[in-house]
């Protein structure tokens, strides 16, 4: 089976479509949170979304737009960008964002998928070797799916020590028992250095993880945030990957 993990897609249709674009041939399309946010059209995202049937987890950004609390830990341009959403979204998408659970195990049990972390799925970002040991007696399954840093990342744990990896482009990584927090990094706003939407494909019948990067129309992302008002600084990281 062949699944596609996406994560922070942050209301950039343009970046998740080249995704779609790039993936081949899916079994499912998991995703790990925070949906919208930051970027201009949460309708289109959540209605492709919802066409390509996918299967997934809510995200702070998912919450601060359907008036949670998680706005109160927010930066001024990302508060600003929550209530634009807060303001701007349909009913359709506004409902689709409410029903979405914290958490998730779906493959009979191999894989647990949040958005921060298993003991705070929508608030811990999950992204030193410190806090991926103190997460892991808060999931039961091989592995956990986390998004919320936007940077993609491995927390393995090798014979009684957690080891951290960072990922670049094309990287391909070998899965077996040991347990691991995988991050795919992030599809609408990537900090990785690389502006290019991030991704990750699971084979598990090579039991192997790859992580991928579609390039998008980063222009016409940045001229619809803009052409809406959201904050300028929001749209300029997008060439930076930061
Ligand atoms: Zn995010």
């Amino acid at each position: 089976m062949r699944i596609a993990v996406v994560s922070d897609i942050h209301s950039n249709l343009q970046a998740l479509d080249a995704v779609l674009g790039s993936l081949g041939t899916v079994d499912a399309l998991w995703q790990l949170g925070d949906v919208v946010g930051y970027g201009p059209e949460p309708d289109g995202v959540v209605d492709r979304l919802r066409a390509v049937g996918a299967f997934g987890v809510k995200g702070n950004h998912d919450d601060a737009a359907c008036g949670g609390e998680s706005v109160d830990g927010f930066t001024p341009d990302a508060r600003i960008a929550a209530e634009w959403t807060r303001a701007r979204m349909n009913e359709t998408t506004r409902a689709y964002l409410i029903g979405l659970p914290e958490r998730l195990e779906p493959q009979g049990g191999e894989y647990t998928l949040v958005h921060g972390s298993p003991r705070e799925p929508i608030g811990e970002y999950l992204d030193t070797t410190d806090a991926a040991r103190e997460n892991m007696a808060a999931f039961s399954t091989t592995y956990c799916l986390v998004g919320h840093t936007h940077v993609p990342l491995v927390l393995r744990e090798e014979r009684g020590q957690i080891k951290a990896r960072l990922v670049g482009p094309e990287t391909r990584l070998s899965i077996d028992e040991r347990r691991a927090f995988l991050n795919p990094g992030s599809v609408g706003q990537p900090r990785d250095g690389h502006p290019s939407a991030s991704y990750m494909l699971i084979d598990t019948d090579a039991a192997a993880v790859t992580w991928q990067r579609a390039a998008y129309d980063i222009g016409a992302t940045q001229a619809a945030m803009l052409g809406a008002g959201l904050p300028p600084r929001l749209a300029r990281r997008l060439s930076f990957g930061r």
